[in-house]
């Protein structure tokens, strides 16, 4: 008799082929279960290092792999991308990273049993901002894992787009690679790849889909990957050796081996009769259709010659309902088309609309609730699945080994009661809300009839990289109705504009006349690109005549800027997007309109004229330490209010002065108050610091800014109000301080209430509040913490891994030209 363990085991290998009964789900949930409960144990046993790592340490090869998974991303909805990954056991294929993919694989739903650091081969189907805008984000995040090794594949230069980033010294440690597809397929110990060359009917020189027989990269050259799993041997079954009387010996050993044996009482046993079912190679097919120009393309290769598991569709909802499209697709051998359709509502950080909802129950002024809130609450709807067309949302899966149907079942629906009424449980968020909420609403009305221009919207309030609750830099200044001023422009910018406006996002875009990146750091500048070619895109489609946006920005960002539109673009030039005012020359601010003249160049003049046109009489950057060229901003204008924006900086004695007196102070605040002398090194501040800057400007308020990750939830100020303790005046927080949010709307009129509801913040996130407060107590109660703290000195170190040694902090900008970490 066959153990039941044995029958459940044969009837998972061979039920899960028919994908629909529901028992042999049941039963693959159940093992899968099993597998997931055992990874839980293994990892809290070892330090954070990824499977394959581990193994190779002990030099053991990781071997075939039992899981293999594709998981969608994001599928183009609101601002994102359309990226997914194929995952097996030790590794992550990525398909496409566009802006905001890393922050989207933070996403539980997302990554589910993928893991960040094992995103080894990075694959590209088009050359485009769209597919590629994420790469650098992704690879600088993915050098601060034990990865060491990131494979492209792409019908275009990667490495070469990368190289224009050679000045931040973004990859250190990590080397590039790309896979040469015109020479041979990729393979690797999971997948046979294969790269399709598609080109577009209007091509002058169509050679077809020969890759050898093309010109390297042609522009319009666009890859569809077949991606063909190995077969999986089926594994020796210890119950079926013993059922068959084979002792445990080297005899199993040989039997796993595939060889035939014969036991010591004659009977021969073969290798077949004792092993379980092993899995059938998959075809897994990406294809990317950018436009109808493809169609023949398409229609005209090899691609229909295959039967396929899944074909992802990666093409604008146009062409996915298109005739010609639809009828090939039936004409090709698949089980299922997964369709990554950007008009398909999809919630694909979750975390965004659960803090902004929590923080609009506290104030709705302040947090107004994000554009699509309300029709994102409602049931998501897929279209029903007709032809197997599955439509891809940012939760969707499909198991190609074990090999099931797609899995919408943690589709993200968003709750907004179930979030309030997780915030009402905190008992010390209930008391403080309550004691405050009366005088709060006062205020609120108060504010409301004093609203007048600028409106200040927080877009990105965090440092270094993206994380759920907090993107990377961005600042939206509305300076009049018609003129708004971007203050940096980190990766996934335009996306938080989409979530933030919604519908009216072109005309927002297409009224950003200014912009002003601080310093050559990819927290402050990844988006820059994205954000000018929405905006382009932006005046087409509302029909204006374009209009170049006047860019502040280093001296450097010259040479990264038109490298990047060179390799984009063949329509526009950098000139042809942007007005360039380098930082450097307005250390003396604007020269008064009288004064125009002598050193500036005509477009100079014209530019300064168009400042104050808008009424900005005084816009003046600072030099101050960070990283070369890296500046302050302090700008005044004609009605009377002025605003200082620090950058990322130490603290600035010509920033205090330049900035003296301003209505309200934005700095950074990487840091909490107490750890001064990291802060240092970094060339950053911490709380304290920023908020002596403000009291030192004589700024009326200030609003910290640029928070390290770390307090992702809520920055650390040190010391909750009602706990000031009067010996420690130098760390006392005055009353118009407030913090930062990303969606964040702030009028200056707002500012005495959002000073107000910085304890109401440390209530909603006390937990996270009281952890940092032990650990600052633990800091304190050990003089030498910094010496023993060995996480500290390794996290310090990975920071530092593009820098010289820390020695060198002291010495003068000049001297730190090449000294730069890619990021914070
Ligand atoms: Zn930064
Ligand atoms: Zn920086």
């Amino acid at each position: 008799m066959l153990s039941t363990s044995i029958i459940k085991t044969l009837l998972y290998r061979t039920q899960i082929r028919l994908a629909s009964s529901s028992s042999s789900i049941d039963i693959a949930d159940f093992i899968r279960g099993m597998s997931s409960a055992k990874k839980l144990k293994s990892e809290s046993s070892t330090i954070n290092k990824p499977r394959h790592v581990r193994m190779k340490e002990r030099g053991r090869d990781p071997g075939l792999t039992s899981r293999i998974n594709l998981q969608v991303i994001s599928n183009g909805y609101v601002g994102t991308c359309k990226s997914l990954i194929l995952s097996n056991d030790q590794t992550n294929y990525l398909f496409n990273c566009g802006e905001g993919t890393q922050r989207t694989l933070q996403e539980k739903n997302t990554i589910w049993e993928t893991k960040f650091s094992k995103t080894k081969h990075i694959f590209v189907t088009k050359k485009s901002w769209d597919t590629m805008g994420g790469l650098l984000g992704l690879c600088i995040s993915l050098k601060e894992t034990y990865l060491n090794e990131i494979t492209f594949h792409a019908p275009c230069d990667v490495i070469d787009l990368l190289k224009h980033w050679k000045g931040l010294e973004a990859f250190p440690n990590v080397t590039l690679e790309q896979h040469d597809y015109d020479k041979a397929e990729f393979k690797d110990d999971c997948f046979k790849i294969n790269a399709i060359a598609l080109r577009a009917n209007n091509s002058i020189s169509n050679t077809g889909n020969d890759l050898s027989q093309m010109k390297k990269f042609p522009e319009d050259l666009v890859y569809a990957y077949l991606c063909e799993t190995h077969p999986f041997p089926g594994s020796l079954s210890a119950e079926l050796c013993a059922f068959h009387g084979v002792p445990p010996s080297e005899l199993r050993s040989r039997l796993k081996n595939g060889e035939d044996i014969t036991l010591p009482d004659g009977r021969v046993i073969l290798s077949k009769d004792v092993t379980l079912p092993g899995e059938p190679p998959v075809k897994v097919l990406i294809l990317e259709c950018p436009s109808l120009n493809y169609l023949d393309s398409i229609i005209k290769s090899d691609l229909n010659s295959h039967s396929y598991h899944t074909i992802v569709h990666l093409a604008p909802h146009s062409i996915l309902n298109n005739e010609t499209y639809r009828s090939w697709m039936k004409s090709i051998k698949t089980t299922h088309h997964l369709f990554l359709d950007e008009t398909q509502k999809n919630v694909h950080i979750e975390a965004i609309y659960r803090y902004q909802t929590q923080l609009n129950y506290i104030d709705d002024g302040i947090f107004p609730l994000l554009s699509y809130h309300n029709s994102l609450k409602e049931e998501l709807k897929l279209p029903e699945s007709v032809d197997n067309i599955t439509y891809g949302l940012t939760s969707t899966r499909i198991p190609i080994r074990p090999i099931l149907g797609p899995d919408n079942s943690k589709l993200v629906v968003l709750q907004p009661q179930n979030y309030i009424d997780t915030l009402l449980e905190n008992e010390e968020f209930k008391q403080t809300f309550t004691a405050a909420k009366q005088q709060l609403q006062a205020m609120h009305e108060i504010a409301k009839t004093g609203h007048s221009y600028p409106e200040i919207i927080f877009l990105g309030t965090g440092s270094a990289c993206p994380s759920k609750p907090r993107n990377t830099s961005g600042i939206l200044i509305h300076i009049n109705d018609t003129n708004l001023f971007l203050l940096d422009c980190a990766e996934g910018t335009v996306g938080q504009i989409r979530h933030f406006y919604g519908d009216q996002s072109d005309d927002i875009l297409s009224r950003i006349h200014f912009a002003y990146i601080s310093h050559m750091h990819a927290d402050h500048l990844g988006g820059l690109y994205g954000l000018i070619q929405q905006r382009r895109r932006a005046f087409e489609n509302l029909g204006h005549k374009y209009e170049k946006l006047i860019l502040l920005c280093p001296n450097k960002y010259i040479d990264v800027g038109e490298k990047q539109w060179n390799y984009f673009s063949n329509k526009h030039s950098f000139d042809d997007d942007v007005h360039v005012i380098f930082n450097r020359t307005l250390t003396n601010g604007l020269p008064s309109l009288t004064n125009i003249g002598g050193e500036n160049t005509n477009e100079e003049k014209f530019l300064f004229q168009k400042f104050k046109s808008i009424g900005l009489h005084g816009v003046q950057t600072v030099l101050v330490e960070h990283i070369y060229d890296a500046h302050a901003l302090v700008l005044r204008h004609i009605d009377g209010w002025s605003l200082a924006f620090s950058g990322d900086c130490k603290q600035s004695n010509d920033f205090i002065q330049a900035g003296q007196n301003v209505d309200v102070l934005i700095h950074e605040a990487t840091f909490e108050t107490g750890l001064e002398v990291y802060a240092s090194q970094m060339r950053h501040c911490t709380m304290a610091q920023a908020i002596d800057v403000g009291r030192r400007m004589n700024a009326k308020y200030t609003i910290l800014w640029h928070f390290s990750q770390r307090y992702a939830k809520i920055p650390f100020l040190s010391e909750r109000k009602d706990e000031e303790d009067s010996d420690k005046k130098q760390t006392k927080r005055p009353d118009n301080v407030c913090i930062s949010f990303d969606f964040m709307r702030i009028h200056l009129s707002d500012l005495p209430r959002a000073c107000e509801l910085v304890p109401v913040f440390e209530s909603m996130f006390y937990d996270e509040w009281l952890n940092m407060k032990k650990r600052q107590t633990r800091r304190e109660q050990e003089p030498d913490y910094f010496a023993k703290n060995t996480r500290m000195i390794e996290s310090k170190r990975k920071f530092m891994s593009g820098r010289t040694s820390p020695s060198n902090s002291d010495k003068t900008q000049s001297t730190t030209k090449n000294n730069t970490s890619p990021r914070q």
